[in-house]
């Protein structure tokens, strides 16, 4: 992409609404441009990013099995009522009325329409197990949207139900999830820590919370300080049984404030481990046995004959959100420092003097060079002052810069820095390029 020809609308100004470092700097750095209270359009690099992330999760959910469906934002009234929770859910949900009168709504989550795409084609247990997943925009009309994307009230979730002949299956397909998170987060360079959560009033054992630590985090949280840094399982594992995988995690103290047991705390945790520390949610899993099948009447039938209600769970990831959370656990005074795994371009040629026919030949050859290496370069052509390209390069926080001016072209000592850590590397056009590809 070159610069010159692109729509990156940067801010010199902090904008003064925005609370957290996070939802500043995707202001400033032109990622995303609110249009009502919790209603962001994207523009291009944060559309970049969200894309990245979405793949990633997207990756990871068809490793664990999961098979990608895309449903609707609009759904039916008439479906929540079955399920009963129409009247539940209260001002959170966005209720529409078509010219007929009909009663929809804004889809906040989707546990009634997968049922019922479930029960309209799935009546034996020879067909299970399986996992429906989607990443699709939901509305929830939150009393206070705040931090940007962190908290808006149209963001974009994914979200896998999966459908078990019993409690058994059902665990083993929860921890599927269990570790496809893990590996989620972990591409991203991110430290989720699964914590139990709240079931609320449907109770049972069967959920976690992944929680980014972070000072602006809206939950407080509490943990063994191990399960900060325990590595990813990642990919190779034996995804029938992960039990030990989850146990090991499992096994030690990690709660949210809502299912916090201080007393329990201090007796599994030496002082020295526990951690209480305030952390964002970013991905939620939940087993819920057969709280919608059973209404909704979505039953296989067994070995035996018998029909029976569909074991199920359901696991989001805040797509959108994740943009926040990585924002906030990587970034410095300068701006966003993106992991190479989701950053919008992978480097950035700085021209230093655009309209130098040196200058932008050896640019027109970077850019080249590094297209043809799948780096996705982006040229900074712009006709402005370098200071104001660093500026914003920084500030977009691609993890390369390659800079190209007359006086380094002609010493043979270009410049290479790397974003995350400010280090510089020096050489020749060539020797530069190499190192990158
Ligand atoms: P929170 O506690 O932050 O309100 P939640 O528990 O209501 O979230 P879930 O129903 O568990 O959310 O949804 C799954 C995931 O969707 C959450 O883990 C979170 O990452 C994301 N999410 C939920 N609400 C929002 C929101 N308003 N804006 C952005 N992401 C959200
Ligand atoms: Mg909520
Ligand atoms: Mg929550
Ligand atoms: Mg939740």
């Amino acid at each position: 992409m070159r610069l010159s020809r692109y729509f990156l609308p940067t801010l010199k100004e902090t904008p003064s609404e925005a609370q957290i470092v996070s939802h500043r700097l995707m202001l400033r750095a032109g990622l995303i441009r609110q249009e009502a209270a919790g209603i962001y359009a994207w523009l291009p690099i944060g559309l970049r990013v969200l894309k990245k992330i979405e793949q990633i999760v997207r990756e990871e959910q068809q490793r664990a099995g999961a098979v990608e469906i895309l449903m609707p934002t609009i759904q039916l009234a008439d479906l929540w009522r079955e399920s009963g929770r129409y009247d539940d859910y209260g001002e959170e949900m966005l209720r529409i009325t078509d010219r007929h009168k009909r009663e929809l709504l804004y889809g906040p989550t989707a546990e009634e329409v997968v049922t019922d795409i479930f029960r309209a084609y799935v009546k034996s247990y020879r067909d299970l197990p399986l996992n429906l997943f989607n990443i699709q925009w939901k509305f929830r009309d939150e009393r206070r949207p705040r931090f940007g994307v962190m908290r808006g009230r149209e963001f974009l979730m994914k979200d896998a139900y999966t459908f078990d002949v019993d409690e058994a299956n059902a665990r083993k397909a929860y921890n599927r999830m269990f570790v496809a998170y893990l590996n989620t987060f972990a591409r991203m360079g991110l430290k989720a820590v699964p914590m139990r959560a709240d079931t609320g009033p449907i109770g049972g054992e069967l959920s976690h919370e992944f929680i980014i630590l972070a000072d602006t985090g809206e939950s407080q949280v509490f943990c063994h300080r191990a399960l900060v840094e325990m590595a990813a399982p990642g990919p190779d594992v034996d995804w029938d049984d992960l039990q030990a995988i989850v146990d090991e995690r499992t096994g030690l103290y990690a709660a949210t404030e809502e299912m916090h047991e201080p007393a329990r705390f201090e007796a599994e945790t030496a002082e020295s481990d526990r951690l209480s520390a305030r952390g964002i949610e970013v991905g939620h899993i939940f087993y819920f046995g057969t709280k919608y099948s059973k209404p909704m009447n979505a039953v296989v039938a067994g070995p035996d004959g018998k029909e029976a209600p569909v074991h199920m769970g359901s696991h989001g990831v805040g797509v959108s959100r994740l943009l926040g959370a990585i924002i906030e656990a990587s970034h410095d005074e300068a701006g966003i420092i993106w992991p190479e795994s989701v950053a919008p371009f992978g480097v950035a040629i700085v021209n230093l003097r655009p309209g130098d026919e040196a200058c932008d030949a050896a640019c027109e050859q970077a850019y080249a060079a590094l297209s043809k290496a799948g780096l996705d370069p982006l040229l900074d052509d712009r006709d402005i002052r370098p200071g104001g390209k660093f500026a914003d390069m920084d500030l977009i926080g691609i993890p390369w810069q390659l800079v190209i001016g007359p006086k380094g072209l002609a010493s043979g000592e270009l410049e290479l820095k790397r974003r995350a850590t400010g280090e510089k590397v020096t050489g020749s056009l060539e020797a530069l390029l190499n190192r990158l590809s």
